[in-house]
């Protein structure tokens, strides 16, 4: 099958099959993978989210209802489910990803579960490679999903545009369980199970989030965290949270942040990469020669895949 044109047109066995390659750790798998992303142009048309919470929080509850309210707008959403835990446990604290079932069954949807390995909490350059590929396979929508219990999302958050933290509330403190660096990088801050008894304790937890000094403070100078509530179970307040990502999303390009943002990533993970590959010490050599500087713009602009630069060092 020759994965570039598969993609192209959108082929879901092929988007399966190049994330399978970009996942392996075989470096001949690697070395296909790397050659098959360069090929792609970058797509700063889609919009890539970030989901987290603990366990249980209702996760996969959540994305099966707030994937719909982008599909009602035309768009194809990618989802990819990070499990830091699977590759130890053989088991999955994502658990059954087969609970997303209206999701599941529509073709404008793709789901991946993926247990990447390597970086701490599974996040990686891989995932980074699994979402170009999503875009280059026509998804406009790229949901990241991890578990709010590692290293894993002050990584996620430098692979998406806009970052969600689903919480509920609980007994005593409703910070508890979630690592205080996790709700300082959320965009949006959403008490889920607004249902049934739970109604009362969730308008005060949404108020108590209001009041946390934390997340008053705007993230990039740019964006006061919001906070909202909602019911997956009963489906209310998921079009508010898709319209706040929309306003958010469309804000952020009227401003120039988007792109910004988007541009800082990159080069966070080229020099990741590079790190990751010669080391640091000969990345300060790099950039104290000013090399740095034109190797980013080289893969910046597409001219040059970061492997292959790196093999020339
Ligand atoms: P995840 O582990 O974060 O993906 O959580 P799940 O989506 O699997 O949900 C965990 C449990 O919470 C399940 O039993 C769900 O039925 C339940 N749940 C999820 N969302 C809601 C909600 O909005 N209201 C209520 N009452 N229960 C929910």
């Amino acid at each position: 099958m020759d994965l570039y044109s598969e993609i192209i047109k959108q082929n879901p066995n092929a988007l399966s099959k190049a994330i399978t390659l970009a996942e392996s750790n075989l470096e001949s798998d690697n070395i296909i993978s790397q050659n098959l992303i360069s090929q792609f142009k970058k797509n700063n048309n889609s919009v890539r989210i970030g989901i987290t919470g603990i366990p249980g929080v209702g996760k996969s509850t959540f994305i099966e209802k707030f994937g719909q309210t982008f599909l009602n707008q035309k768009k194809k959403v990618a989802i990819l489910a990070i499990d830091p835990s699977s590759e130890k446990s053989h088991g999955s604290i994502l658990g059954d990803k087969s609970r997303m079932n209206e999701l599941s069954a529509n073709k404008n949807v793709f789901i991946r579960p993926s247990s990447n390995s390597g970086d701490l909490g599974g996040v990686s350059n891989k995932t980074k490679d699994c979402i170009l590929l999503c875009e280059a396979a026509g998804f406009d929508i790229i949901i990241i999903e991890t578990v709010g219990v590692g290293q894993s999302e002050t990584t996620v958050s430098k692979l998406v545009d806009i970052m969600l933290l689903l919480t509920i509330t609980g007994a005593g403190d409703q910070l508890q369980g979630i690592k205080r660096g996790i709700i300082e990088l959320a965009h949006l801050i959403i008490v889920t199970k607004d249902d049934g008894d739970n109604k009362i304790k969730t308008k005060e937890a949404v108020l108590e989030f209001k009041n946390t000094s934390s997340i008053n403070a705007p993230i990039d100078d740019y964006w006061i965290p919001k906070v909202i509530k909602c019911s997956a179970q009963e489906n209310t307040g998921i079009k508010e949270v898709n319209e706040l990502v929309n306003q958010f999303i469309s804000n952020a390009k009227s401003d120039n942040y988007f792109e910004d943002k988007r541009l800082k990533q990159e080069k966070f993970w080229i020099h990741k990469i590079i790190k990751e590959e010669i080391g640091n010490r000969k990345f300060k050599v790099l950039d104290s020669e000013n090399r740095l500087c034109k190797i980013e713009k080289e893969v910046i602009d597409d001219k040059k895949n970061i492997y292959e630069i790196i093999k020339s060092l």
